[in-house]
């Protein structure tokens, strides 16, 4: 702006509209006729007053002048009216102008023309100025320009526009916060980095978009490729083809979707190998909650696919194997629910797959045995012993079989129990085979018992009639016979015995007795057949009993003919009774050869004979404590053993007393 272009006065312009800068340029080539204003030369003079001095000013001045609101502004003010409003503005009325903020400062200047003044501190009017709406600010003042008469002839407005200074503000405070915001994004990147690059998964980013700007050090390790090679969306030369195109349908809808996304897939590895991966990745969030970020591992499960192929291999192998086996095989879990059973058991029973036998297996057991299996199973559960039971199933015929059930309690490298695993074995046959067994030995024994008395009633006269012959060698045969004959006839009552115990036929005589003469009775007995060994007897308490006496002696006789058989070497017997606690106690002690740990717990068991060398050199059935046992039961005792293997053993039985 110079005084040459602006500073001429133009040709029809009052001397008081001079200088003014541009505006004064413009309101003096102005035809102001054609405005409610009329030539200047008519305006009043307080507006002709006015008009110069804020042609001058530099801050921005406007004059509303009269009714209409005749607008004039200087220079400042032009930029208020944007490149839309102005230069139009200049002598027409604000109400047109301002049409967009006419309901706010209209009724204002009202207030102005009344006499009032305004003042406002960055005050927000919507202007439309540029084309567009926008809020700006303002602090103005409005005030009245009074005519001769001192009534208000228009409006004078002094402003200053700070829109800009608000938004300066504004854009600072969020550029402030962009920069946060763009610094936590970053510090967290960086974590990721730096923790991603000291990981053995694989590990990337990407931007909002999907597209990967960065791998950590083991995805190039393991590719064999570079940042080039695999940024964006070139991670897919790595992936094998079959699973490439679903991989990436799975990836752009978690990018659409923007939900935490998980994948498998064989990934190639430099070597040209594929390995499998468990690929993730969560997303990272601006303080609006936009996902900005995606953040993703992929961590190499090849082991643990080709360990739970192998599981499954080794499971159908097993299944395949139990399947075939005759054997009906079952597991259990911990609780002791079953949780497989073999095709063995469906063709047994004749059930089929779809009963539910994990809950109805106990119906197909014999209603006899049910009870006694249901509690020897919940006891082995809950102490974790070796399941052992004989019972009976049904069989689709609906006839009962003999099974033998066992089993294993399958335990973790810690002892704990994980699995029951079980087999029932069909024991019929071996049943009735033992029970013709039975039959034959109860046979047997009753037909060889009746000779064998009579052989003994013989030996009996023969060795009354040649007591007192001069000839040794016949004397020392009979007694030696008579000797075999008692130790025969033992074995065979034993034999009748057990078949007696077998068909339930073993009938207790009680009566009332003392029961240390019987003990005396039995050692004199036993002492005249074995010479050679000294039995010493020890009675603490006399006691009577109310028992089977017959039985009681048998027991006795076995104590004492086993502790004379197992004795070799050194032959002192004790037997002692003695009364404690309303009971009588009886004890047989040897100096013999003993009994290891294992084999005491198992000696009153049917033909149980400890095994080794002694086996063969004691001849013995492994029947006669099972007898003594089997007596001392039925009359409300108990039996049993303490025993040194090497030193001797002490078997005792105790009875109650009445
Ligand atoms: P048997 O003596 O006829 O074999 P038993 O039922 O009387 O049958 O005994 C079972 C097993 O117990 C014997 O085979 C033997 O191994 C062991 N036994 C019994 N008594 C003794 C003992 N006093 N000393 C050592 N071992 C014994």
């Amino acid at each position: 702006m110079t005084n040459l272009q602006y500073g001429i006065p133009h040709q029809n312009t009052e001397s008081f509209l001079s200088g003014g800068g541009e505006m004064g340029n413009i309101i003096r080539e102005k035809d102001w006729s054609k405005t409610p204003l009329g030539d200047p030369k008519n305006w009043p003079s307080s507006l002709r007053t006015m008009v110069p001095v804020m042609l001058d000013n530099p801050f921005g001045m406007y004059i509303a002048w009269g009714n209409r609101y005749t607008q004039i502004y200087n220079d400042a003010f032009r930029p208020i009216l944007g490149s839309t409003k102005h230069p139009g503005a200049l002598g027409i009325s604000s109400a047109v102008t301002f049409e967009e903020i006419w309901d706010t400062i209209g009724p204002m200047f009202e207030q102005v023309m009344k006499g009032n003044s305004f003042h406002k501190k960055n005050f927000m009017l919507p202007l439309n100025r540029n084309g567009f709406m926008e809020e700006c600010y303002f602090d103005f003042s409005y005030s009245p320009v009074r005519k001769e008469d001192g009534k208000p002839g228009g409006v004078l407005v002094t402003v200053i526009e700070t829109t800009n200074k608000n938004r300066t503000k504004d854009e600072l405070k969020s550029s402030k916060m962009h920069k946060q915001a763009e610094k936590a994004l970053k510090e967290s990147e960086e974590r990721f980095r730096t923790m991603a690059d000291n990981i053995s998964q694989l590990a990337w980013m990407t931007d909002k978009t999907g597209w990967i700007f960065w791998y950590n050090k083991r995805w190039f390790e393991y590719t064999g490729t570079t940042l080039e090679e695999t940024e964006g969306w070139g991670w897919r030369k790595v992936h094998h083809p079959d699973y490439v195109d679903a991989v990436e349908k799975k990836f752009r809808n978690m990018i659409e979707k923007g939900k935490i996304w998980e994948d498998t897939f064989p990934l190639r590895a430099s070597d040209g190998s594929y390995r499998w991966f468990l690929s993730r990745a969560i997303p990272v969030k601006n303080e609006k909650g936009d996902i900005i970020r995606w953040f993703g591992t992929n961590t190499d499960i090849t082991e643990i696919i080709k360990f739970e192929q192998e599981l499954k291999t080794s499971e159908t192998r097993f299944r395949m194997l139990a399947d075939s086996m005759p054997q009906i095989v079952w597991a259990a879990d911990i609780n002791g629910k079953l949780t497989y059973i073999n095709k063995a058991f469906y063709n047994y029973t004749g059930l089929s797959y779809s009963d539910n036998i994990k809950e109805k297996w106990i119906d197909i057991i014999h209603p006899e045995d049910r009870e006694e299996s249901i509690q020897e199973w919940n006891e082995c559960i809950s102490s974790g012993r070796e399941f052992n039971i004989e019972h009976r199933f049904r069989s689709h015929d609906g006839l009962y079989r003999w099974q033998l059930s066992r089993a294993v309690p399958l335990k973790d490298a810690n002892g704990n129990i994980e699995i029951w695993v079980a087999t029932s074995t069909d024991i019929q046959n071996i049943k009735e085979l033992d029970q013709q067994k039975d039959h034959f030995i109860s046979i047997a024994s009753h037909e060889l018992k009746t000779p064998i008395t009579s052989i003994k009633g013989y030996i009996q006269i023969l060795l009354s009639t040649y007591i007192e012959s001069e000839d040794e060698f016949l004397k020392k045969s009979l007694t030696a016979v008579d000797k075999q004959i008692v130790k025969l006839t033992n074995l065979i009552s034993d034999l009748l015995d057990l078949s007696k115990l077998k068909l339930g036929n073993l009938h207790l005589v009680k009566e009332s007795f003392n029961m240390n003469e019987l003990i005396e009775e039995v050692v004199e007995e036993i002492k005249l057949i074995n010479k050679d060994y000294q039995i010493d007897v020890i009675f603490q308490t006399d006691a009577k009993i109310f028992a089977d006496k017959e039985r009681l002696a048998q027991v006795i006789i076995n104590f004492l003919t086993n502790a004379i058989k197992y004795s070799p070497q050194n032959k002192i017997i004790q037997v002692k009774s003695f009364v404690k606690n309303n009971h009588i106690t009886v004890v047989v002690k040897d100096q013999g050869i003993g009994i290891n740990k294992k084999s005491q717990e198992r000696i009153f068991e049917r033909f149980y004979r400890v095994e080794g060398k002694n086996e063969a050199t004691y001849p013995g059935f492994g029947i006669g404590l099972f007898i003594s046992s089997e007596i001392i039961h039925r009359h409300n005792g108990k039996i049993g053993v303490k025993s040194t293997p090497g030193k001797g053993s002490e078997f005792y039985f105790s009875l109650p007393i009445d």
